[in-house]
């Protein structure tokens, strides 16, 4: 037997209490919500593994940060305080705080993407190629081919396939590539990260073709404990060292602060030349706010720029990653579908194993996220057909090779007993799969529709 060595490192100082529903209730609620888990009120949730994002349990410190908030206008002391934080953990130079993630994503976008260009990144993320669609661009997938693999074993499945990524380029020229989007611990390949050596092969390819590399570092902290944990030579270095190596080999970065910082809302955008951060300055204005505030409270950069400092700590990455281990470890004993390895911020169930008898484009992880939700009240979320949306060519749905439903962990919000539950819940509808029933749309938004489409169960 392992030790369990990856208990809190802190001790709960105030609680939120939860609303239990009957199996009953529950039926009539997803009936309502048409069947997307997105449409359920917070209230008629027990554990709400929906999402991390913004989702966390703020520190006493980042509370009493609240506090210092200075609420100017222009120039809030909050801003500097981020500034510097950012400079110290991820080293870019520059900063334009965001209201989140894909205000960053959009402003980065507009200024570096033109019309008919190609973005490679290891596998798409929704709001990042969405905005890169919009400003004329078309995401091209260069992930390592394990990453499609629920099964594989592959310790670095968030790495870029650099031949694919050179195939690319020779093909379109690298003057049609504004950039290359590198995302750490790829979220819809299940939480997965890429390795340092695979970094270092990029950097050096893309610097040698003057294309740069812009970071999705939304969870490239974690992807800095993978990293520490896998990666030959780098056991002894500290996740604020390997952050700030990862980081030196790219040339900016987009984060929603709502997940690796610990807060409730906030993003940014960070970058090292001077020309391209004016102009983001500039078009922060049009679309976020000030240049000092982007969208935020002064309040909101405080409690970023102590998230930071609490995100780095090594004591808070194993226990954020050793929950998700020990829940991921439950099901997988049980005999339940996972990606492996399990990946960092959540456990990704395979759904089209899970409900091998329901067809794709009857959205089998949409039937069993619901289906989770109704055994326990377990808010877990879509990640695969619905998700990927339609092809804007063919307007054919878009069938990635990954159907998944994602049981997100928020940061230090529920205990290991909450584990248990959730577990027994997952169990419990796998022994039962062969009676759940595939789902039929009812209603379409056009963009990101896994956010607000209906669903009504095909048959019996
Ligand atoms: C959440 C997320 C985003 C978008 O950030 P928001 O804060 O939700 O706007 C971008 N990239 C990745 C990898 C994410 O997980």
């Amino acid at each position: 037997m392992t030790k369990q060595s990856w208990a809190e490192p802190f001790k709960i100082k105030s609680v939120e209490l939860l609303r239990m529903t009957t199996r009953q209730e529950r039926e009539a609620i997803i009936a309502e919500a048409g069947y997307n888990t997105f449409l359920i009120r917070s209230r008629d949730v027990y554990i709400d593994l929906l999402t991390d994002s913004g989702t966390a349990a703020m520190s006493d410190r980042q509370w009493a940060g609240l506090m210092l908030g200075d609420e100017a206008y222009a120039g809030s002391e909050n801003y500097y305080h981020l500034e510097a934080a950012i400079q110290e953990h991820y080293g870019y130079r520059y900063l334009v705080p965001t209201h989140q993630g894909r205000g960053a994503e959009n402003i980065l976008s507009q200024l570096m993407i033109k019309q008919g260009d190609f973005v490679p990144g290891n596998m798409y993320f929704t709001t990042t190629r969405l905005h890169q669609e919009l400003a004329g661009g078309a995401f091209v997938d260069v992930i390592v081919d394990e990453a499609h693999e629920p099964a594989s074993e592959h310790p670095f499945k968030g790495n870029v396939d650099i031949a694919k990524l050179d195939r690319l380029v020779r093909e379109v020229g690298a003057a049609r590539v504004p950039y290359v989007s590198l995302e750490a611990n790829v979220n819809m390949a299940g939480g997965q990260p890429f390795s340092m050596a695979n970094l270092k092969e990029l950097s050096a390819y893309c610097r040698a073709r003057n294309i740069p590399i812009m970071l999705d570092a939304t969870r490239a902290i974690e992807n800095a404990y993978f990293i520490k944990e896998r990666e030959p030579g780098y056991a002894n270095k500290s996740v604020k060292a390997i952050l700030r190596e990862m980081c030196d080999l790219t040339d900016g970065a987009t984060v929603s602060a709502k997940k690796d910082l610990l807060v409730n809302i906030g993003g940014f955008l960070a970058l090292n030349d001077e020309g391209l951060f004016k102009r983001a300055q500039n078009l922060a204005v049009v679309y976020e706010g000030l240049h000092t505030y982007g969208g935020l409270a002064g309040r909101d950069m405080e409690a970023m720029a102590q998230g930071l400092r609490e995100a780095v700590m090594e004591s808070h990455q194993a226990a954020r990653i050793g929950q998700v281990r020990y829940l991921g470890e439950q099901l997988e004993a049980a005999g339940v579908p996972i990606v492996k390895p399990i990946g960092s911020h959540g456990v990704f169930i395979d759904a089209a194993a899970f409900l091998p008898h329901i067809e794709r484009d009857a959205y089998p992880a949409q039937a069993l996220a619901a289906a989770i939700y109704v055994e326990a009240g377990v808010r877990a979320m879509e990640r695969g057909n619905v998700s990927a949306g339609r092809d804007p060519e063919t307007g054919a749905n878009r069938q990635p090779n990954l159907e998944l439903v994602r049981l997100t962990i928020p940061r230090r919000v529920y205990t290991q007993a909450h584990m248990d539950v959730v577990a027994e819940a997952v169990i419990g509808v796998h022994q039962r799969a062969s009676t759940i029933a595939g789902l039929r749309l009812t209603y379409e938004p056009e963009y990101l529709r896994f956010f607000q489409a209906r669903f009504e169960p095909l048959g019996p």
